[in-house]
């Protein structure tokens, strides 16, 4: 086996594509290496001797060590110079470099090969005695650090008590003989601390850092962020051993960084900063303020210290040439290092960088019209999930956060306000012109106003599908859900958290995109969907192959969705419909009634309101195809709760409260969300389901007439588990649907199909088909009823799920594709071989995360259906699985 690859002066034996044996900055440095560019020499040893390390007991391969000492005359013999030979002074660096980016491990050790005797001999080769010591002390700090695990801040104290003691304020003021005391100092801790002097031998030395990389693998910072970011632990890392060049060689030296173009805004232009007489570390460290790279950044950021381009003109033109053609070559925008050794310019590092959403937009556009890619490729580059870092306000990245508490977020963007914990005061206070967050312990249909009057929602229970979060989405509104550290006292009005107590009126924010809740205001950025934001869309509309709907059922909602690019509604909610004002009360009249007779007449109060609904929504959609879901309530979201609920009901209703009580009581249920829902309402009250499709059929009538576009609405029956129970629904539908067209004299095409929400449902999906003209799989259900996991408190454990390892993603936010998705390609298939023109779509919240849409379109559905906010992520998504 090769375990170690060289690289130097215009030749390297890897390359670019070697990332997963070379790492990325290994393979980076090969592949600028073979572009002639000025890379020190060097060699990588492979991330698979990293997993030999660790598959021997953290031993090395036999023949590694003779490997390395070749690579080693390797880099003499290009340097004119021998690794510890005090005549021809080599001295390296050594850095760890895994496949992907990764803070937590091991970083860099500089200057390595420094020794009592080696440095006196870079004093003489550099002619200068305070640079050799000022970069063996730098040398012993970090190898000390990094390798023999001492505190950085051990070596930080000794250097201010030694500045403090000769009255220096910068480090550059002590001259080599007091470097020295400082490294006599540093030697004598060591020697205290770990009972051994400190490494001599550069040798030595080297196997220290080589092991150190490959140990720094397993620590714990790099197992939390690889758990973090789903790296494989079997990837392993490269280490990266090169020649030094100096930074710190006096005013002609200098270091920095650079991105081709800017990392927020997207701009094109060369964006960096740089010190003189400096190492690597000392940018990051800000101890000194960097300097800008360019005459037009100094002057845009109105700094008086000189740019590069000003004090070194001549390493400034081949730098910016050298980014230019690695911007060219890798035709992405370039995170770069550099060191300029008196004078020269020395590359040390090119990767693709990291954007804000919005940057990724611009780039992905100019670097399309620039013709550096294709517009496909522009597609393929966002992020979609990032997309909503574009379409809600978000928190000021500078901003300070004051982080309270954690729940899940549950709906993106971020929003202040003043707390409120009842929809009454949230609706109150909105009407003074305040802004409220409404709080709650859970949400409920009696809080639509509240949540409508709020700036966002936070609740202290429930999932990703519970009521406040779905609505909210729906809404796009900002929420955090299930955040259970917070302690909710309606009754006191106060919501306390890590021993403070927050009354109504104080100011908290929430941020939907992670689920922080903050205490007290923060800056915000407002959303832009600039020119960049729309030629994406378009260019990604041109690719996809499904189409992409919305879940909306109020005209503003369809509005927005419109706007955003929705393809017609793939569910409306009918009951939904009735959460507002007095409908509730007609709603629950419905529920309540116990006759027959009784529940007609409040059908027929409900009849006119669900007739200019539809017709609403049909005008919005104009001609686009619009799914109607016959009413599923989950009873539990209607019934009156309280004593003045029912007061109020029992008068509307003109009984008595005692006899409504009972009446809530026979209806009350254990388990909601699995009772008497979806078709089995319409079952055991036929006469419910009539009126819908009276309503949606005069409608249609009705919109037909108005537009001039004829309308064809789709029903959809929920929660259908038997092919009778959509027969049963299906027979009062048609025959409704042939009563309106003779009133009418108006024919109404339409379809009537079903949710796959149970599991047996997508088992007799063969059965189901021949009665259903499409299916919509319902995946917030099937995913409740597959795993057995309530919808409604999964939050209290899947956490606990997530960090044990047990469940990589919560399943009701991104679709668990080896159960649940086993069940869709099932019923797919199932459904086809039936009826091979049947339409297919996706409507539970998975119909908006781009890896569930992935594996829609592998199954071949013709749409997916999502929240209003998340139709643009569907599209990119989409687009992105289609090629
Ligand atoms: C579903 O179950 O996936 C669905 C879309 O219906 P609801 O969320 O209204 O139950
Ligand atoms: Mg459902």
């Amino acid at each position: 086996t090769k375990w170690v690859y060289t690289f130097g002066d215009g030749a390297a034996e890897g390359r670019a594509g070697d990332r997963n044996l070379l790492g990325g900055k290994g393979a980076n440095l090969a592949e600028m290496c073979s572009l002639g560019l000025p890379v020190p020499p060097g060699f990588t040893i492979t991330t698979e001797a990293c997993n030999w390390f660790y598959a021997n007991g953290r031993t090395y391969p036999p023949s590694l060590e003779a490997d390395v000492l070749a690579a080693l005359d390797h880099i003499g013999a290009l340097t004119g110079r021998r690794f510890g030979d005090p005549e021809k002074l080599l001295l390296v660096s050594v850095r760890s470099g895994a496949r992907a980016s990764m803070p937590g491990m091991m970083d860099t050790v500089l200057n390595l090969g420094l020794n009592d005797e080696t440095v006196e001999a870079l004093a003489t080769d550099s002619g200068d005695a305070r640079f050799a010591y000022d970069s063996y002390r730098r040398f012993i700090q970090m190898y000390s650090n990094v390798v023999l695990d001492l505190d950085h801040e051990v070596f930080e104290e000794i250097l201010e008590e030694e500045k403090a003691r000769l009255g220096y304020e910068l480090d550059t003021e002590l001259s080599a003989i007091e470097w020295q005391g400082v490294i006599a100092h540093y030697k004598a801790t060591i020697e205290e601390e770990l009972g051994e002097p400190f490494p001599q031998d550069p040798r030595e030395q080297l196997w220290g850092a080589i092991g150190a990389v490959f140990s720094s693998w397993m620590n714990h910072r790099a197992i939390t962020y690889r758990r973090l970011h789903d790296i494989p632990e079997s990837w392993g890392t490269a280490v990266n051993v090169q020649a030094m060049v100096f930074g710190n060689m006096g005013e002609t030296s200098a270091t920095g960084v650079a991105f081709t173009r800017n990392p927020s805004t997207g701009e094109k232009m060369l964006y960096g900063e740089f010190l003189v007489n400096a190492q690597g570390e000392d940018v990051v460290a800000g101890i000194r303020t960097p300097q800008s790279i360019t005459e037009k950044a100094r002057i845009d950021s109105g700094s008086d210290k000189p740019s590069l381009q000003k004090v070194m003109p001549e390493a400034f033109a081949s730098f910016v040439e050298i980014s230019e053609r690695l911007e060219k070559h890798y035709r992405d925008m370039q995170d770069l290092e550099f060191t300029i050794e008196r004078g020269k310019l020395w590359m040390l590092q090119t990767r693709s960088g990291k954007r804000t959403a919005k940057a990724a937009l611009r780039m992905a556009v100019d670097m399309a019209a620039e013709g550096l890619i294709g517009k496909e490729e522009a597609v393929a580059r966002i992020d979609p999930a990032s997309l909503d870092q574009l379409l809600h306000p978000t928190i000021d990245p500078k901003a300070e956060r004051n982080v309270i508490a954690i729940g899940l977020p549950a709906s993106p963007g971020a929003a202040t306000g003043e707390i409120v914990f009842s929809s009454h005061d949230a609706e109150e206070a909105k009407a003074l012109g305040k802004k409220v967050i409404l709080v709650r312990i859970e949400t409920s249909p009696e809080d639509i106003h509240g949540m409508h009057a709020a700036e966002g929602i936070l609740t202290t229970r429930g999932g990703m599908t519970s009521h406040a979060a779905v609505v909210a989405r729906g809404m796009g509104k900002p929420c955090v859900s299930g955040a259970g550290s917070l302690r909710v006292d309606y009754r006191a009005g106060t919501l306390m958290v890590m021993g403070e107590t927050f009354r109504k009126g104080d100011i908290v924010t929430i941020d939907g995109g992670n689920g922080q809740v903050l205490k007290g205001p923060v800056a915000m950025l407002q959303p832009e969907l600039s020119g960049d934001f729309a030629a994406i869309m378009e260019w990604a509309d041109a690719t996809r192959r499904m189409k992409v709907r919305t879940n909306a059922e109020t005209p503003a909602d369809a509005r927005m969705a419109r706007s955003f690019g929705a393809e017609g509604i793939g569910l409306c909610r009918t009951e939904h419909m009735f959460f507002e004002g007095d409908r509730i009360i007609a709603m629950r009249e419905m529920i309540l009634a116990d006759t027959e007779k009784d529940r007609r007449a409040a059908l027929a109060k409900l009849l006119p309101m669900q007739r200019s609904d539809f017709l609403e929504l049909f005008e919005i959609m104009a001609g686009l195809p619009v799914t109607i879901r016959l009413l599923d309530p989950p009873l539990h979201e209607f019934l009156p709760k309280t004593e003045e609920e029912i007061a109020e009901v029992a008068s509307v209703m003109n009984v008595s409260a005692e006899k409504l009580r009972q009446r809530t009581e026979t209806l009350h249920e254990f388990n909601p969300m699995l009772g008497h829902r979806g078709c089995r309402l319409a079952v055991s009250y036929p006469e419910i389901a009539e009126m819908q499709a009276r309503a949606i059929f005069e409608a249609a009538v009705e919109a037909g007439r108005k537009t001039g576009n004829p309308v064809v609405p789709e029903i959809m029956v929920p929660l259908v588990g038997l092919k009778t129970e959509l027969d049963f629904v299906k027979a009062s539908i048609d025959a409704v649907a042939k009563s309106v067209m003779d009133e009418t004299g108006v024919t109404v095409e339409y379809l009537t199909g079903t949710m796959i929400e149970l599991p047996r449902a997508a088992i007799r999906a063969h059965v189901i088909a021949e009665a259903a003209e499409f299916f919509s799989f319902g995946t917030n259900d099937l995913t409740q009823t597959t795993f057995g996991i309530s919808r409604d408190d999964a939050a209290s454990f899947l956490d606990i799920y997530r960090q044990k390892g047990i469940v990589e993603q919560d399943p009701f936010v991104s679709l668990d594709i080896d159960g649940v998705g086993e069940l869709v390609r099932m019923a797919a298939e199932k459904g086809r071989a039936t009826r091979p023109d049947i339409k297919l779509g996706i409507c539970g919240e998975h119909g908006g995360d781009p890896a569930s849409i992935h594996f829609c379109e592998e199954v071949g559905l013709d749409y997916v259906s999502c929240s209003p906010y998340r139709v643009p992520i569907a599209r990119l998504a989409a687009a992105q699985a289609a090629v």
